[in-house]
């Protein structure tokens, strides 16, 4: 069963990976009072786990068939490498993608461009990359030490899908009414992908949160996989206050559902999508 949304011509479909146990291994933070109120509020034991999905992202419009991100693959164990199944039960095969918009060069979002053989999975898709993220990623001086695995991942995607890799400016419009939006922090050249049809937009954010149960409620903590955790910190604020202002709808890599942005308390909420949002199961 897959869950999806229509965003004016768009169709965004839900294609989940596998799920990990969000713990404060993963923030810190969690581990505080604070932190076990959060996970109470949610309905989950005080300590935690709450379970975060590994997702992708199909697009479809008129006879196009775009992907945003590719999941993990196989590279967060063999229990996470759904993306390819999920994509078989809408009907479709690798060979029918024609682009990957890839948010950044995390391998939870890279892998599942991979066979389990290091090829390329997808033959006839062209990728879409920022700028500042493929410079990063590809650069062995400046990938820090316990992200190896994302560089090889990085390098391999960059051999495999030689001659289809577009890199484009961090705010760069892909196709009209697809562009990245630059969320920098989690990484350097971090991006969102805003989906916009006349008055319809959502923003997919990829991975600006990691606990919807926690983050909304403390947008302040970070987790230990953000790479720059005070520029995180501050484009996470800076997004959801301004989110707050508007009608966009909101989805994420790592957390669950569809809505709108809005202040609740001191700090805020999701507010799930009414209408538009079904699922269906082939
Ligand atoms: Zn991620």
């Amino acid at each position: 069963m897959t869950t999806a949304i229509h965003i004016g011509r768009f169709k965004m479909t839900w294609l989940l990976g596998g799920v990990f146990p969000f713990t404060a291994d993963f923030m810190p933070a969690v581990a505080s009072a604070q932190g076990q109120h959060n996970f109470a509020a949610a309905g989950l034991p005080i300590e935690g786990p709450s379970f975060e999905p590994f997702h992708a992202f199909a697009i479809e419009w008129d006879n196009h068939l775009w992907l945003l991100d590719a999941g993990p693959g196989l590279e967060e164990g063999p229990d996470r490498g759904e993306v390819l199944n999920e994509l078989r039960t809408l009907g479709h095969e690798p060979e029918d993608v024609d682009a990957i918009v890839i948010t950044h060069l995390h391998k939870d979002h890279t892998g599942g461009l991979l066979t389990a053989e290091g090829k390329a999975l997808y033959p006839n898709a062209t990728l879409y990359v920022g700028e500042t993220e493929m410079a990063f990623w590809t650069n062995p001086d400046q990938v820090p030490a316990g992200n190896q695995r994302d560089h090889e991942v990085a390098l391999l995607m960059q051999a495999h899908y030689q001659g289809r890799i577009e890199v484009l400016a961090d705010d760069a419009v892909i196709r009209p009414g697809i562009r990245f939006v630059p969320l920098p922090g989690h990484s350097p050249g971090h991006n969102g992908v805003m989906l916009e049809d006349g008055d319809a937009r959502l923003l997919m954010w990829s991975d600006l949160m990691h606990s919807a149960a926690q983050q909304f409620n403390n947008p302040e903590w970070s987790v230990v996989v953000d790479l720059d955790p005070e520029r995180a910190i501050e484009t996470r604020l800076a997004l959801l206050e301004r989110l707050a202002e508007e009608d966009t709808l909101v989805a994420g890599s790592h957390t669950q559902g569809v809505g709108k942005v809005r202040r609740h308390a001191s700090a805020y909420k999701l507010v799930p999508a009414e209408g538009g949002v079904f699922e269906h199961s082939e």
